[in-house]
């Protein structure tokens, strides 16, 4: 059976934070735009619930503020760490010059499919769920497509731009041959949830003990947790039982204790394995990389879904032009990557420095009696706590939504 066939401006391999905002951003412009995701919806735990200040600025920008807000969150306007006995505070949101002084936090579904709604309403946007992109088609050394799988059977798109934003596991890049930097991550998380009791104190905090790193976000009436383990741990910690490991929880958390036979079994223990990378060129004719697909961050500072908005912004404010004539040029996609490329090293940087000089000594057995030397800082200088807010909640470089005035859609050709 022939393949349906579509043809379309822009097609975007992957419905994430960075898929779906870019969409959303090209459709507002005027641009027809296909978003592509393979699941069949935006259902999964632990994707990673933050959603910034700098992104809560872009949906200002877009007048969409007030009617996300309306939906189910909780605001983290203060974090705290606790190493051994002593809690402090190392982030303090109230005085960030941005409209939201917190981090929502709300299931990613919620915002992927609040952004969805909101991208429908511009008749230029299309997405299509349970469609897998699995090929690139090139012609003469451009990509001038994609080969999709949907239950429905084969699809090719042709387009004059494909973006990936297929995640951290991108297929597209790798079929690009696009070259990796891996920057190596010695972590990985362990992901669980348990209830949340009155009497439990409020804060969202990292707990951080000789050996162990538990981080707790507060999630109204649960916790959500990061069991944070040295990389392949895994099944060490398996092997040694659910009983052991509720007891090293309890010992990082002890007002958790009456509640850890939550964990029923390890199906409550949800790995995931971190990897910090990046690639040295983030595109090739026809073909532009953003997000996770063009730099895998680690979950520290919990800013990747952040970057993954700005770099939909700055895709969307720099090749929204260039697509409503055609096809951006090589100098154009290269204009994204300039623009980008320095937020994701300083902010992958110093990921790489907190992971291998804090969490991995800590994480080795390095005895935590004392301070490291940034909270030592920190707590001298407590003013810090906003320059703490300010590398979480904003980042390096943030990006604004162009004032360009939406337009009628701009057909595909
Ligand atoms: C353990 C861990 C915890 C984290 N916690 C946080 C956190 O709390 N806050 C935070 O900001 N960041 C967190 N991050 C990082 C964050 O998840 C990512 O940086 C962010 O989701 C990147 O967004 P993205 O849109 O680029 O990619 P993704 O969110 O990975 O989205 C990619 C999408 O593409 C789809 N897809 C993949 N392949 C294809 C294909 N071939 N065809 C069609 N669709 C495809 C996937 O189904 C997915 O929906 C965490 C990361 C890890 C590893």
């Amino acid at each position: 059976m022939d393949p349906e066939r579509i043809v379309v401006r822009c097609c975007i391999a992957g419905g994430g934070p960075a898929g779906m905002m870019l969409g959303l951003l090209l459709a507002r412009l005027g641009i027809e735009v296909l978003v592509l995701e393979k699941h069949a919806d935006f259902l999964r735990d632990f994707r990673g619930d933050t959603v910034h200040p700098s992104t809560l600025e872009v949906m200002h920008e877009l007048g969409l503020l007030e009617d996300f807000l309306k939906l189910p969150h909780d605001e983290v306007a203060t974090l705290y760490g606790q190493v051994g006995p002593t809690t402090l505070q190392v982030a303090d949101f109230r005085h960030l010059p941005t409209h939201c002084k917190f981090v929502v936090l709300m299931p990613q579904w919620d915002f992927l499919d609040f952004l969805a709604g909101a991208a429908k309403r511009y008749p230029g946007f299309r997405l299509r769920m349970q469609a897998e992109a699995t090929e690139l088609m090139e012609a003469e050394g451009c990509i001038v497509g994609l080969r999709v799988r949907t239950p429905e059977g084969a699809l090719e798109v042709r387009a004059n731009l494909v973006v990936a934003a297929d995640g951290r596991h991108s297929l597209l890049r790798s079929q690009a041959g696009l070259e990796v930097i891996d920057l190596g991550a010695p972590i990985d998380v362990l992901w669980l949830r348990l209830s949340r009791h009155a009497g439990d104190p409020g804060q969202t905090a990292g707990r951080f003990d000789t050996g162990r790193i538990l981080v707790m976000l507060n999630r109204g009436s649960y916790w959500q947790c990061a069991f944070v383990i040295r990389k392949g741990g895994f099944e060490a910690i398996r092997a040694a039982g659910l009983p052991a490991f509720r007891e090293t929880l309890a010992s990082l958390a002890p007002h958790l204790a009456d509640r850890l036979d939550e964990l029923a079994s390890w199906e409550d223990v949800k790995l995931l394995t971190v990897r910090v990378d990046r690639l040295r060129r983030w595109h090739r004719p026809g073909l532009l990389c953003i997000g996770d697909a063009a730099h895998a961050m680690s979950p520290i500072g919990g800013v990747g879904i952040n970057l993954a908005i700005q770099d939909a912004v700055a895709t969307a404010n720099l090749l929204g032009q260039p697509l409503q004539h055609g096809a951006p040029s090589k100098r154009e996609l290269e204009a994204v990557q300039r623009r980008r490329r320095f937020p994701t090293v300083m902010t992958q940087g110093l990921q790489v420095i907190v992971q291998n000089r804090v969490i991995d000594r800590v994480l080795g057995g390095a005895a935590t009696t004392r301070l490291p030397w940034i909270l030592r800082l920190v707590r001298r200088f407590p003013a810090l706590t906003r320059l703490g807010a300010r590398m979480i909640g904003v980042g390096f470089r943030p990006e604004h939504v162009s004032k360009a005035t939406p337009r009628p859609s701009a057909r595909s050709g």
